[in-house]
């Protein structure tokens, strides 16, 4: 569904991905682990249309996304929730909402009874100013906004980030009824150990390229990401 072969990603000069490649399957939990500057977020991006990329190719339901506007791409469905949650402080839980479908282009339904559903705080909430829910709260709204685009690839940046374990748990068991019901993700986390147990297939990032690769299950238990990403969690 998604294809990254060869990409290649500078700033001014400094390599942040070098020869990256994955391919990411119809209906599956991708997982895109490793540390801090290792380039998960431009990779994701490259993906998304607001940083270029030097060399290689990104298709997505065999478009070409390399070149193509930011806007075109959330419109044919690659649909970011960005690091840090980036919800619109002084509007409403609705509002927020409402924004994201935007991207939809007609592809949209019931996504905001959906979206209540699986969230229901942001229905009973749906009033208030996104500023003044917690930070799972506006993790659920972020996901929520991406989610009126009627996405057929939801990509999430380090969503496990500053929650407390209790919320990280309502927000991942979210995405596994999302993809259980067909949705495709694509996950970038550093938190090892959850994406891992998420994910069917992951691929692990460091200094900009791609070191290891394969079923999640099968990388939790390979003894140097036990070692490098497992150890102390
Ligand atoms: P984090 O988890 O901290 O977000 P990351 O794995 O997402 O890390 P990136 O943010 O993609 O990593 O950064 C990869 C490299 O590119 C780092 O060395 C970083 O300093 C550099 N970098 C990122 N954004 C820019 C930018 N706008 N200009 C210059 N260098 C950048």
């Amino acid at each position: 569904m998604l294809d990254v072969s060869g990409l290649n990603v500078s700033y001014s000069g400094i390599r942040a991905l070098q020869d990256v490649s994955l391919t990411v399957g119809q209906g599956e939990i991708f997982a895109l682990i490793g540390p801090n500057g290792a380039g998960k977020s431009t990779l994701l991006n490259t993906l998304s249309g607001i940083v270029p990329a030097q060399a290689g190719q990104a298709t997505f339901e065999g478009q070409n996304l390399l070149g193509m506007p930011a806007h075109r791409i959330a419109r044919a469905g690659l649909i970011q929730v960005p690091e840090g949650r980036q919800v619109i402080a002084p509007l409403t839980v609705r509002e927020n909402l409402e924004l994201g479908r935007i991207a939809s282009s007609g592809r949209g339904g019931s996504e905001l009874d959906h979206v209540h559903d699986l969230f229901p705080v942001l229905a009973e909430r749906r009033n208030q100013l996104a500023g003044s829910l917690s930070g799972g709260q506006q993790q659920m709204l972020a996901i929520g906004r991406a989610l009126m685009g009627a996405p057929r690839i939801l990509v999430l940046d380090e969503p496990s980030l500053g929650l407390a374990p209790v919320i990280v748990r309502e927000v991942f068991d979210a995405l596994l009824r999302l993809n259980r019901e067909g949705l495709t993700i694509l996950l970038i986390e550093q938190n090892a150990k959850l994406a891992l147990e998420t994910a069917r297939h992951a691929a692990i990032l460091e200094q900009g390229r791609v070191v290891m690769r394969g079923v999640a299950a099968d990388l939790a238990h390979d003894p140097l990401v036990v070692d490098h990403y497992l150890g102390r969690a």
